[in-house]
């Protein structure tokens, strides 16, 4: 069953009293009936993990995640962390190959694909980032550039692995540009990445899969983006730092 999703991914973002304060907002204004069937995911600072896990312990819909994880489980690599420890520490989500890691961290689709691994062997649900930029867009197929990301890095899962991660659609020109994707852009890439998936899985398996959209989601124009059939939900960079903004974004998936 593909899930309604609202992931707000903080970024470098947020001191320690900072990060907890929004917490604590997003925990009090996103209740219940906020929530209806969405699941709401704070990516925040890897830092502050454990500490802001006693935070949202009541909030069984508000789940953590981690922005990025290594490849390996443990190692000389400093600075790093890694799956096994996300996982041991009961953090459930990660998100990988955002464009940013991919522009200033140089990830390879290869790369990503054993980032995904470890992810998966682990337990953990990876939020796939993929999207192209400003001028793969003005190029005619710049749609097949996003296919081959996906096909890079997710193509070697078997169909059970596949079903255990979510998508997150995000055009590089749209993240924290103000400029977001229109709700018929985002629908025509993310209805191409569901065939995409089906051709190789199958169309049960591609019906169940979550693509969430990001780039520039705000409370203005989450409602049109996520009325789109094939967007079942939002990755969030600049609104999820605004209490208030995030929770209209939460309302407008209900
Ligand atoms: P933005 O970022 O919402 O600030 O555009 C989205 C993202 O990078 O995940």
């Amino acid at each position: 069953m593909r899930k309604k999703i609202v992931a707000g991914n903080w970024k470098m973002n947020k001191t320690l009293d900072e990060a907890l304060s929004l917490t604590s907002e997003v925990v009090h204004m996103i209740n219940d009936e906020v929530l209806g069937d969405v699941e709401v995911v704070l990516c925040v600072p890897s830092l502050y993990l454990t500490t802001l896990s006693k935070y949202v312990e009541n909030a069984p819909k508000i789940i953590l995640g981690a922005q990025n994880c290594h490849e390996k489980a443990s190692g000389a690599f400093t600075g790093e962390i890694s799956a096994p420890m996300l996982k041991a520490i009961g953090i459930p989500y990660v998100i990988l190959g955002h464009s940013e890691r991919r522009q200033y961290f140089a990830e390879t689709g290869a790369q990503l694909a054993a980032k995904v691994d470890s992810a998966l062997e682990n337990g953990l649900t990876p939020i796939f980032c993929c999207g192209e930029s400003l001028e793969q867009r003005q190029n005619e197929d710049f749609i097949e550039v996003v296919k081959t990301q996906i096909s890079e890095s997710l193509f070697h899962l078997s169909a059970e692995q596949l079903q255990a991660v979510v998508i997150a659609y995000e055009p590089i020109w749209a993240i924290g540009t103000g400029l977001t994707a229109s709700a018929e852009q985002a629908q025509d890439m993310h209805a191409a990445l569901r065939a995409h998936l089906a051709g190789k899985y199958g169309q049960a398996v591609a019906d169940s899969i979550s693509i969430l959209y990001g780039g520039s989601v705000g409370a203005g124009n989450a409602a049109e983006l996520f009325a789109c059939p094939d967007v079942d939900g939002g990755l969030v960079g600049g609104a999820s730092l605004k209490s208030r903004d995030f929770t209209e974004i939460v309302k407008a998936r209900q």
